[in-house]
């Protein structure tokens, strides 16, 4: 017989009931704040209620490492060790955390927590409650684990202040902030004025907003197909799944004006005809989800949801899995799933989330679609480039004076994004950049007067990526990053298709001996051989990227790979 009441348990669970399985993931993060973890009662109580086969659920828990079923301390440290923690002393601070790992204190290593430009990044979970921190030191651990160490603030700056306008103060803007700084005209402006979605549509289309969160996708003509496919309802979806090392431009955008966002997602929804938005944040993020939660409620006080305008938000948290941020695994996930991709097509546009027709958008990009609208896409195109309109959001870490969030039209100099906004290179001369995040390529001296933008990064082999740019001096060593990487890349695969699940773990494998300067005979053409073979045959972009920081080392230092 067990002893756990399981009476709170069903008193929450009536709540979540109605939509099935739809609630799984909310149901267990709110089962596991009040048990701490998911013990076997409590997750057959949350599989009957939904009506979700137990197997489904365990196979669920499994899957997402920020569930546990078996017992954990009662606060869980996690601390981040990838390339721009460790470079700000990660190792240290985790290996310091763990001796101080007790019963009443779980620690372990998480991959990247959004805090590039605040390392050592910590987040740390108790009952319902959940905190990130920054600069984290062996110091502050005792504070850290009681969940009181100060926040560390972020930097944000740049030549322009578009979407970062209110961002970067420690807190987040309110609506009457937002709207005293222009903010909700856009929606007013098109849902008072009545533009047809088609209006929305065409304006975004004419400003040549392209997607910010890596795959640079026209975002009107993304529109376009979610408002003529067929089938409904519709949905909106925010992809806020920002996870990939050296990214951390959603979390501040999140927590620091989460109505710009939410207007942008407004508007997309009124363009394709959606009154459902959901907007997915990483597990991660505990306080971009609260800034985001109370905004839709400022929202809805104000009339801007329900009644006056035909909107529902829900926000959804993840649970700390890397791949959520693949659009259709991210659908699986809102869906009570495990987060598989699916094989595309066919396309979110006509078979999305539930099956039905679906935009889904980065963080990013919706919150320049306010600007678009209420200044209209000239206005919108006269900042950047003739082929790569609008400002753009770079996410600067490692080695400079002021690691942080810069804002800047496309097509300035890395060299001036390094030099003039980001106070240069510190602690030795610049050894080389990684562009893009953990999927991206190296940049190097000869590359500092590359311009900014989609097709000078492109006919430098440098992709754009989610805007990361994370500089290491010369007394960096590129194995130890490479290993990170690798590391990082074997945790997160989901393990759908061989040539990702199998092919992370080889080139981990690999890196490890590189690092030590252990490499056997062939181990050169075994790593080239097992990157492009992910690159070509794995079933979604994280399998097909995996190798693409690890092959650009190749090229660019290969003494360094040689026993
Ligand atoms: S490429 Fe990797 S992450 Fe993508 S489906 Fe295959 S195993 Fe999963």
């Amino acid at each position: 017989m067990s002893n756990i009441d399981l009476v709170p348990l069903q008193a929450t669970l009536k709540e979540f009931s109605p939509q099935g399985r739809a609630a799984l993931l909310p149901a267990l993060h709110a089962a596991q704040a009040i048990y701490g973890y998911l013990p076997e009662p409590v997750t057959a109580e949350v599989a009957r209620a939904l009506r979700v086969p137990l197997a489904d659920v365990y196979g669920v828990i499994e899957f997402y490492a920020m569930f546990y079923n078996e017992p954990v301390g009662k606060t869980v440290v996690r601390v981040c060790a990838d390339p721009a923690c460790a470079m700000c002393g990660a190792d240290a601070v985790l290996e310091a955390a763990q001796r101080k790992a007790n019963s009443d204190y779980t620690v372990e290593r998480a991959p990247c927590l959004g805090l590039c430009n605040l390392g050592t990044a910590a987040n740390v979970t108790s009952g319902d409650r959940g905190l990130t921190f920054g600069k984290v030191t062996a110091d502050s651990l005792d504070a850290v684990f009681a969940m009181n160490a100060g926040e560390a603030a972020d930097y944000v700056g740049g030549d322009l202040r578009v979407l970062t306008a209110l961002c970067g103060q420690g807190r987040a803007a309110t609506l009457a902030e937002y709207e005293a700084a222009g903010g909700m005209a856009a929606l007013k402006k098109v849902i008072g004025g009545k533009t047809p979605p088609a209006g929305v549509i065409n304006e975004v289309k004419n400003s040549g907003l392209v997607g910010r969160g890596g795959a640079a996708f026209p975002t009107g003509v993304k529109w376009e197909g979610a408002a003529k496919a067929a089938g409904s309802p519709k949905y909106f979806v925010v992809n806020a799944d920002e996870s990939e090392p050296g990214t951390f431009k959603d979390r501040i955008l999140m927590e620091g004006d989460p109505c710009r966002i939410l207007e942008g997602a407004m508007l997309g929804a009124y363009a394709i005809g959606a009154n459902k938005i959901y907007i997915y944040i990483r597990g991660e993020y505990p306080t971009a989800i609260e800034r985001v939660s109370a905004a839709v409620d400022e929202l809805r006080q104000a009339g801007y949801l329900g009644s006056g305008f035909d909107f529902d938000i829900e926000v959804r948290s993840g649970a700390g899995a890397y791949i959520c941020g693949e659009e259709t695994a991210l659908f699986e996930s809102i869906e009570g799933k495990r987060g598989f991709p699916r094989v595309k097509p066919p396309f979110p546009t006509t078979h999305g989330l539930f099956g039905k027709p679906t935009a889904i958008n980065n963080v990013e990009t919706l919150a320049t679609v306010p600007y678009i609208l209420t200044h209209g896409a000239t206005a919108f195109r006269q900042l950047g480039t003739e082929k790569s309109p609008g400002p753009k959001l770079f996410c600067v870490s490692g080695d400079v004076a002021r690691p942080g969030l810069y804002e800047a039209p496309f097509g300035v100099t890395i060299r001036h994004l390094l030099d003039d906004l980001a106070g240069g290179v510190t602690g030795g001369g610049l050894k080389s950049i990684l562009f893009g995040g953990a999927a991206g390529a190296f940049a190097t001296e000869k590359d500092l007067d590359v311009k900014l933008t989609f097709e000078d990064l492109r006919s430098a082999g440098l992709p754009l990526g989610s805007g990361v740019v994370m500089v290491f001096n010369e007394t960096r060593d590129m194995r130890d990053v490479l290993l990170r990487l690798g590391r990082f890349f074997a945790h997160e695969s989901c393990g759908k298709c061989y040539p990702c699940q199998l092919g992370t773990q080889r080139q981990h494998e690999i890196l490890e001996r590189v690092a030590e300067g252990k490499q056997r005979a062939g181990d050169v053409t075994r790593l080239s051989d097992v990157g492009w073979t992910m690159t070509d045959a794995s079933l979604c972009g994280l399998g097909q990227t995996a190798a693409s920081a690890v092959l650009s080392a190749m090229k660019l230092w290969p003494e360094m790979f040689k026993g």
